[in-house]
């Protein structure tokens, strides 16, 4: 989540540097975005006095090395899990650099951003691009009593931070059995705080035993509904034609999807995570007009770090979050795609979250297990006193 970001077009190897890109330190982000849309972090490792500079970045299963002078930016040693001992970037010419050079580096390769912006830190006073959203999913946890004791506790611990809900969203996804007593207290109690589903019917009414419309959703007050969280997806085999279903009931009953969307382990070892997730979006949104997508929010989760105490590195998250927005961008427009919001979903603690936040294409978190314990839930919300600490 950028505040204010400011890029220059490198067009390719042959396109002189950017004005600004001496001004780079050691220690700064900047977001590089390659031919096609995808776009990462990389961390400024250090800079020569000409302005080379050598930056890094992680990736879930090792790191790339990427030199930028005059002439372009330069792969100049990727790794892979299967490639431990080439962990270490090279030399950088002329810093004295003690970074140790690897065995066996890969070839160079040219690699041509065609975007690049660096990250300016979060301030108190700047606004956001986008309504960050902070969701807590208490899945199959919480009946309507202890749901109540923890939503009291959640809107105390806020009420004592003196978290403004305006500036940054709160919403919680109690069980359906939950919802009726959340909603009861945000209404009694004039609670900042907004309520979702955990899933809908795609239908909205009949014999469909077991189910819940989401009409009843909309006349309980919830804002939001989760809608092909990768649980619905495994346990109950949902497909990406039903999630698309349930996107468009959500829409129809006035309710906002959180389109979950993410790849387990094996596909991301094979290294197609960005395909197999862009595959999960463009089917859930298959059908939306403009305004729908530009109002949905979509929630990346990697399977393999829900409830697993694995957390993708912000690394990650913004790589799948600009390749997002980059295809919504194609599929409606980009317009659209600068309104869409983007969650991170996967191991979420008031520790990892401001890291997550703090990229450009983050707009929130979708938090299940530290979403039900208040204070842990309520220094998420509270990320940014974190920033500016
Ligand atoms: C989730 O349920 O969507 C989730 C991200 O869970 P956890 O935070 O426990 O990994």
């Amino acid at each position: 989540m950028v505040r204010s970001t400011r890029h220059t077009d490198i067009g390719d190897t042959q396109v002189p540097a950017p004005q600004d890109w001496t001004s780079l330190q050691p220690g700064d982000i900047v977001e590089v975005i390659e031919p096609g849309g995808y776009s990462y972090e990389a961390r400024i490792e250090s800079k020569t006095e000409q302005s080379d500079i050598l930056w890094i970045r992680s990736h879930g299963f090792g790191t790339r090395h990427l030199l930028h002078n005059q002439d372009g930016t330069r792969l100049q040693a990727g790794t892979t899990p299967d490639q431990p001992q080439n962990r270490n970037p090279p030399a950088l010419p002329g810093t004295g650099s003690s970074l140790p050079g690897p065995a066996g580096l890969s070839r160079p390769q040219a690699i041509t951003p065609t975007i690049w912006r660096k990250h300016m830190n979060t301030s108190a006073n700047s606004t956001f691009n986008r309504t960050p959203l902070i969701a807590g999913n208490w899945k199959m946890n919480m009946d309507h009593v202890q749901g109540s004791s923890l939503l009291q506790h959640l809107a105390e611990a806020l009420y004592e931070a003196k978290h403004d809900y305006a500036r940054v969203e709160v919403a919680v996804f109690p069980p359906f059995t939950t919802l009726s007593a959340v909603q009861t207290l945000i209404q009694d109690d004039g609670l900042g705080l907004v309520s979702g589903g955990q899933d809908l019917s795609p239908f909205d009414s009949g014999a469909y035993t077991g189910d819940v419309s989401g009409q009843f959703l909309a006349r309980l007050g919830c804002k939001y509904v989760l809608v092909g969280h990768s649980e619905r997806r495994t346990i109950h085999g949902e497909t990406d034609a039903t999630v698309n279903a349930k996107v468009k009931a959500t829409f129809r009953h006035t309710l906002t999807p959180v389109l979950c969307v993410g790849e387990g382990l094996d596909i991301r070892k094979a290294g197609t995570h960005i395909q197999h997730t862009l595959s999960q979006l463009r089917a859930g949104v298959d059908g939306l007009t403009s305004d729908q997508a530009a109002g949905l929010v979509v929630a990346y989760e990697p399977v393999w770090a829900i409830g697993t105490g694995e957390v993708a590195g912000p690394e990650d998250a913004q790589e799948m979050c600009g390749a997002i927005r980059a295809e919504l961008a194609g599929l409606f427009d980009a317009d659209v795609a600068s309104k869409t919001r983007l969650l991170y979903g996967g191991s979420v603690k008031a520790s990892n979250a401001p890291a997550m936040l703090q990229a450009a294409d983050v707009d929130g978190v979708l938090v299940g297990g530290a979403s039900l314990d208040a204070g842990e839930f309520a220094n998420i919300v509270g990320f940014e006193r974190q920033m500016a600490g």
